[in-house]
């Protein structure tokens, strides 16, 4: 028997067995990413993560409804705060229009999120898309006393809210600790409380990106797009919501205030946090200049890498460890991973090729077959595990065993029996193209497999064996390629 599908619930502080409030739907909601600026490979490891987890629900049969988000709202550099808007500075040193910023980084994050073969969500609302919403629940909040107005800005009271509920829930952090904790306010501050947070921020005259409210004009707050647009296409109590660890506290912390408070409960059923991906030991991130570029890799141009790594290389490398782990960027953990990820393909491309054709002078062999299926059951396990991909990657590479042993006839399909066989066939098949999202890479170009046949042809037209000359030629006109003898040398052309 396999166990069914457990999640760690980072709210609970335990794994639970999944069940969603509405099967076979599922709602996820997954912060998205903030547009001023290009997406770093720590970036990328959170959507990779939230991205199996995806890939795995819908596997199981579960209707998936995938939302994440585009930040697109500037917010300010400090904190959401304080400081000055991150898009309004981007485009003033890049002389764009802020929405031409938004565009650009939203255009780059797409990009590179197909190179890593990260499936597109069903739904990718923006902030700037839902300033109505978020008006709407800022007035909710205040009609309950749970927010105040200052000045033309509105900020959430923790200390009123916390009189009821537990603001620190997620965390595990203390009000009262942490009010004791922050300085004091400074005077200049509209804040009641330093742990008080913006729901809605007047604009100075210098803002661009502003719009009008009840309060004069301003922007929202940063944890309150993230409520309105989970709450609005997945409902106000939904199954999945996730984010990297660093979003923890404040940002979701803010957001089950800002639910418990405005609708009377709490948004997630399950909260997912996956962990940071560190360069030598520290967090990679833009504001601490040790993040990597995605094409930086691609290219091998950043100053710590070696050699360049293909986009596959780089998922593998991910997933070989659970996303609740850190995970520490290396060359020779990328190294391995290369290595690795070329014998899963290379068997893929092996095990598509075979076919169960039975043998008659071969008997089953109920051990082979009891093997590869326990091997079969152990992948659902570890996946089944909080999306354990390190072990089941393990698994896989035992089935790999068992697929070279037939593909070099150590093994028979027949020893396996068809049911068997066939069910190794499609679990491996699931599991690295579908599950793992590993796909055939290759940097063959096909200009050099031309050329190389040349070589070939020209050697046969010297050694007058006319019938491979003739050969070569046909086989290359099938692909709509004709060979050019020239006086001097031989060249090809696409057939016209
Ligand atoms: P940002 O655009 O900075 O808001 O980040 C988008 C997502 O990437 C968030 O869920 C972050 O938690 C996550 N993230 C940022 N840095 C890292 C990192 N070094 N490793 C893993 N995830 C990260
Ligand atoms: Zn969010």
């Amino acid at each position: 028997m396999i166990p069914p599908l457990r999640i760690y619930n980072t709210l609970s502080r335990q794994k639970e067995v999944f069940e969603p409030l509405n099967p076979p739907f599922v709602g996820m909601y997954v912060c998205g990413p903030t547009v001023y600026s290009d997406v770093h490979l720590g970036n990328v490891r959170t959507f990779l993560s939230f991205d199996i987890i995806y890939r795995y629900l819908q596997h199981l049969g579960y209707k998936v409804r995938y939302v994440r988000n585009i930040t697109d709202v500037g917010h300010l550099v400090d904190d959401q705060d304080a400081g000055e808007d991150k898009i309004a500075r981007k485009a003033k040193l890049d002389n764009l229009e802020p929405m031409e910023v938004v565009q650009r980084y939203t255009n780059g994050f797409h990009q590179v999120l197909e190179q890593f073969n990260i499936l597109q969500p069903s739904i990718e609302p923006t902030a700037t898309g839902h300033i109505v919403e978020q008006v709407r629940l800022t007035k909710q909040l205040l009609d309950k006393g749970l927010a105040y107005e200052v000045n033309g800005s509105v900020y959430f009271d923790v200390a009123k809210y916390n009189e009821d509920h537990h603001y620190g829930i997620l965390s595990g952090r203390n009000v009262e600790e942490m009010m004791a904790g922050y300085r004091e306010l400074d005077g200049q501050e509209e804040k009641r409380n330093k742990v008080d947070f913006a729901l809605w921020k007047k604009a100075s005259p210098e803002h661009i990106m502003r719009w009008e409210s009840p309060w004069g004009p301003g922007f929202p707050g940063w944890h309150l797009e993230c409520t309105v647009m989970s709450t609005k296409y997945l409902g106000e109590r939904f199954d999945i919501h996730g984010g990297g660890m660093d979003l923890k506290f404040p940002h979701h912390e803010c957001e089950i205030a800002q639910s418990v408070g405005g609708f009377g409960h709490e948004p997630a059923k399950y909260w997912l946090h996956t962990n940071m991906l560190t360069a030598n030991g520290q967090k990679m991130s833009k504001s601490l200049g040790n993040s990597f570029l995605p094409h930086e890799l691609f290219n091998g141009s950043h100053e710590l890498l070696d050699q360049a790594y293909s986009p596959m290389t780089v998922r593998f490398f991910m997933l070989q460890s659970h996303y609740s782990s850190t995970l520490d960027f290396s060359n020779e953990a990328l190294q391995a991973a290369q290595k690795g990820y070329k014998k899963l393909i290379n068997g893929l491309r092996i095990l598509k090729r075979l076919t169960f054709i039975p043998a008659d002078d071969t008997a089953q062999n109920e051990k082979a077959a009891g093997q590869v299926n326990s091997l079969c059951d152990n992948c659902y396990r570890a996946m089944n595990d909080d999306f354990n991909t390190a072990q089941t990657i393990a698994h896989l590479f035992n089935l790999l065993k068992k697929i070279n042993s037939i593909h070099t006839g150590a093994l028979s399909v027949t020893e396996l029996g068809e049911e068997t066989f066939l069910r190794m066939q499609k679990t491996f098949i699931d599991f690295t193209e579908n599950i793992l999202g590993l796909r055939e890479e290759s940097n063959v170009k096909p200009e050099d497999l031309i050329d190389a046949l040349l070589d070939i042809y020209r050697d046969a037209k010297e050694n007058k064996d006319y019938d491979k000359v003739d050969r070569i030629r046909a086989r290359l006109k099938q692909n709509g390629i004709v060979v050019k003898d020239m006086k001097e040398g031989i060249d090809w052309a696409y057939e016209e």
